[in-house]
């Protein structure tokens, strides 16, 4: 059975969902991704929310995704609201092995993410810096700048994401990964779901924003038609220092 995104109608999506053969377990064995909870008004027809999972992603991804936060059998929250189950800041150090011998470790990568937190702090911005490597090699590089361009979406992972897909040539970044120095906040967290990302590194929690394990967990959430593996805490005294360092400096 093959769903084509855009040319799917409700008729289809209920066609789809009724022949689905185990519906408690959400997914359908030949892993096309159709979730049985998801409700019709939820699945745009557009490339931003398909319904329709990227083949050989999703419970692949979640499946090596580890335990970066939330686990997936308490989620969805009960409440409608989504936000009365609050996880506390999870922050796991996983060694993972790079995706190729040529790939900077994620130390290495951090530094990078950490220098470009250092230029914001400099510029009067709050520091945080992103990079995105792709094929070993660091593709974007930059930093928060909603004061310079004041754009409440001129977070660094967005900026990064865009300056990546421009060089790379297509929106879809499936192999690659965004290292970030804070944990993402939900406009970024969904700005690397709808980049298709495969991974996201970042150094220090955000226990009032975090999307990506401290408040929710974007990255693993089987409703969603992509799912990307988390890795937290890289460098996260570091990451946390540049941010003490900035408010701490404005208070006085
Ligand atoms: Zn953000």
């Amino acid at each position: 059975m093959t769903v084509r995104p855009h040319t799917r109608s409700r008729r289809a999506e209920s066609s789809a969902l009724a022949s689905l053969p185990d519906p408690a377990h959400g997914l359908d064995p030949g892993d096309k991704g159709i979730v049985t909870s998801h409700p019709f008004w939820s699945v745009a027809v557009g490339s931003c929310a398909t319904g329709t999972r990227e083949p050989g992603q999703g419970r692949k991804a979640a499946a090596l995704s580890g335990n970066p936060g939330v686990p997936q059998t308490t989620w969805p929250p009960l409440s409608r609201a989504g936000v009365t189950h609050a996880w506390g800041p999870i922050v796991n150090k996983m060694d993972l092995v790079p995706d190729e011998p040529t790939m900077p470790s994620d130390d290495d990568l951090m530094e990078s993410a950490l220098v470009e937190a250092r230029r914001a702090s400099k510029l009067g911005e709050v520091p945080v810096g992103a990079v995105v490597v792709a094929g070993g090699q660091i593709v974007a590089r930059r930093h928060n700048e909603r004061e310079a361009t004041i754009d409440p979406t001129a977070h660094a992972e967005v900026l990064a994401l865009r300056d990546a897909a421009a060089k790379l040539g297509s929106w879809r970044l499936e192999d690659a990964t965004l290292v970030v120095t804070l944990e993402p906040c939900p406009l970024c967290a969904g700005a690397a779901w709808a980049s298709r990302i495969s991974r996201v590194v970042w150094g220090a929690p955000n226990p009032e924003a975090g999307a990506l394990g401290s408040l929710y967990h974007l990255g693993s959430d089987p409703r969603l038609n992509h799912e990307f593996r988390v890795t937290a805490g890289i460098r996260e005294d570091e990451c946390v220092a540049v941010l003490k360092e900035f408010f701490d400096q404005r208070r006085n």
